[in-house]
């Protein structure tokens, strides 16, 4: 069942979310060459527990830390550890978080000084895939409009997006109806409209869009072990189209 959230509720989320976009900002940030994953976490929590917000991933099924981080050709829930970040890696930041009972959750891919273009491309292309699929979440079009636009986009620079996890509505608990899957065919799914709130979260392989579980079970890889993306914002339908409540104030990207 979708639940539509009132103006009320729609600010409750829009102050989970913002903290959520502020702590990843801060995060990331942070990140520079022989940190190690650990420290990110536990930033993360620190500045979480500073703004009175409770980490939503640490015990969520188990997940033992607060923010997952994800190298390379791993693309979700990779567990924080003594891993330094080294030049040319790329880390993927998840990060949710508890406020007065609203949940928020938002995600990003960083790259660690030099890049190959190959990793750039990626990046870009996975950013922009999420801002194309905000772009069609708006009141009146249906769900999988979102999910056709990202498969497009993304497909046609020959990358492909993980089938097996998708995006999700959110509100008082991390994942709600409905799902808000990465591919599919236009026109299908529940029609958007004012009052819904979800995270929009594609992730993007360069090469297959199969992926495997690590035995820690819970970092996911690429199958062909090629390198992943992954970007996330949640977004509220309002009667003037999507606000994406987790962005920064000084991101003027729609
Ligand atoms: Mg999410």
């Amino acid at each position: 069942m979708i639940i539509l959230r009132s103006e009320r509720e729609i600010a409750k989320l829009r102050a989970s979310n913002r903290l959520v976009a502020e702590v990843l900002n801060e995060v990331k940030n942070a990140i520079r060459v022989g940190i190690t994953t650990k420290e990110l976490n536990d930033l993360a929590d620190s500045l979480l527990r500073a703004r009175d917000a409770i980490p939503a991933f640490k015990g969520y099924r188990g997940f033992p830390m607060t923010l997952c981080t994800s190298l390379n050709e791993e693309v979700v829930h990779g567990i924080p550890s003594n891993r330094k970040l080294k030049e040319g890696d790329i880390v993927s930041l998840d990060l949710g978080a508890i406020y007065q009972g609203y949940y928020g959750d938002a995600a990003l891919t960083v790259g660690i000084g030099e890049i190959s273009p190959e990793a750039k491309k990626l990046l870009e292309v996975t950013e922009q895939a999420l801002y194309i699929g905000i772009a069609e979440s708006r009141e009146g079009n249906y769900l999988s409009d979102i999910s056709h636009a990202i498969q497009s986009y993304v497909e046609s620079f020959g990358f492909s997006v993980v089938r097996a996890f998708v995006g999700h509505g959110i509100g008082t608990s991390l994942h709600e109806d409905p799902q808000v899957p990465n591919f599919g065919t236009p026109g299908r799914g529940p029609r958007l409209r004012v009052g819904m709130v979800f995270c929009i979260e594609p992730m993007v392989n360069i090469g297959g869009s199969e992926v495997n579980i690590l035995s820690d079970n819970w970092t996911v890889v690429t199958a062909d072990r090629s390198l992943s993306a992954h970007f996330e914002h949640t977004v509220a339908i309002t009667h003037n189209g999507a606000e994406v409540l987790t962005r920064l104030h000084e991101d003027s990207r729609e």
